[in-house]
């Protein structure tokens, strides 16, 4: 018989089996609404970032979403990617001339008549991305205040009329003005890393323009979270990447580790998240324990990384 891969998400040191562990994680995913999770001290703006193409940004801020959704939390998810790639995963309509994000930036839509509820849950919104961001880059620096549009947009008045306590935005992959928008409008910054070989590539220069934009757009900024995405158990490297983020960010790192999983890749295509598509996945139960990690960081209810 071969070994189980190695699963970094199970020994968490409560005295459990494994198999205890998985049910009690199922149980968790199939009813949320008898888990609730603490809602934060103060409303968290989280930009998830990292220039690098196809790390899992996406999947990540709709899931962690969608996790603390159905948890009992208001969240918002902002697609500030032309891909438009979240809007996709959650279904919401994001033809070219739908109110969404462009219009948002501009000033001609509000936040909250650019933002649709998700089927996923009524506690979900998200404001989409069309086609016509793609020009906004270019658009935006002729404009005033070019990097501040998005705060400005994300204004506490405005997400009070939508009444969130998270606001994850998706950013493309790069470093250019939509993504130093969404770094001055959050005060944290979530990185995926993928657990594979060129994952560190990029990072320094990522994390030099989160300095630039703390040093001289917006003090609040830091990199609160980092979640290493499509681990594979089968692999050494993924080990050895995941030990070498973990050495080199401390804390930050989320105990929990996204494993690749089919799953999760199938379920855009249906415009679900994981959550949706496959509850008892591991890969669904990895984003609920992700979330649930998130969630206790931002709450004194039940104390940094408690329970
Ligand atoms: P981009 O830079 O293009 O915006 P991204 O960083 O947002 O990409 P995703 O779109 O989330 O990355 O993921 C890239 C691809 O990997 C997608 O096809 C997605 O379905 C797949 N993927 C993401 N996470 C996982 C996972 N845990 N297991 C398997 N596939 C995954
Ligand atoms: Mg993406």
């Amino acid at each position: 018989m071969t070994p189980p891969a190695s699963d970094p998400n199970t020994s968490h040191g409560l005295g459990w089996t494994p198999i205890e562990e998985e049910a009690q994680r199922a149980a968790r995913v199939l009813h949320p609404e008898e888990h609730t999770l603490p809602r934060p001290d103060r409303r968290r703006v989280l930009t998830v970032a990292n220039q690098k193409g196809g790390v899992g940004k996406t999947t990540s801020a709709v899931n962690l979403a969608a996790a603390l959704a159905v948890h009992g939390l208001k969240t918002l998810v902002i697609d500030l990617d032309p891909q438009g790639n979240a809007s996709t995963a959650l279904n919401i309509e994001h033809r070219s001339g739908t109110p969404s994000i462009y219009e948002v930036l501009l000033g001609e839509v509000s936040l909250a008549d650019a933002a649709a509820v998700s089927e996923q849950s009524p506690n979900l919104y998200c404001v989409p991305a069309t086609i016509d961001l793609a020009g906004a880059e270019i658009e935006l620096v002729s404009m005033t205040s070019r990097e501040a549009r998005l705060k400005e947009a994300l204004s506490a008045e405005a997400i009070d009329e939508i009444g969130v306590d998270y606001v994850f935005i998706d950013c493309p992959p790069s470093l250019g003005l939509l993504t130093v928008n969404a770094m001055v409008a959050a005060q944290e910054v979530l990185i995926p890393i993928q657990c594979e070989y060129y994952a560190l590539e990029g990072l320094g220069q990522l994390l030099s323009n989160i300095e630039l934009v703390q040093k001289h757009l917006n003090r609040e900024l830091s990199v609160s979270t980092i979640l290493l995405t499509m681990y594979d158990g089968r692999t050494k490297l993924a080990d050895q990447v995941t030990q070498e983020v973990r050495n080199h960010f401390g804390e930050v790192v989320l105990k929990t580790v996204i494993p690749r999983s089919v799953k999760v890749s199938e379920a855009p295509g249906y415009g679900q998240t994981v959550l949706a598509y496959d509850p008892g996945s591991r890969g669904a139960m990895s984003y609920m324990d992700a979330a649930r990690e998130v969630a206790e960081r931002g709450s004194t209810a039940n104390g940094r990384g408690g329970n």
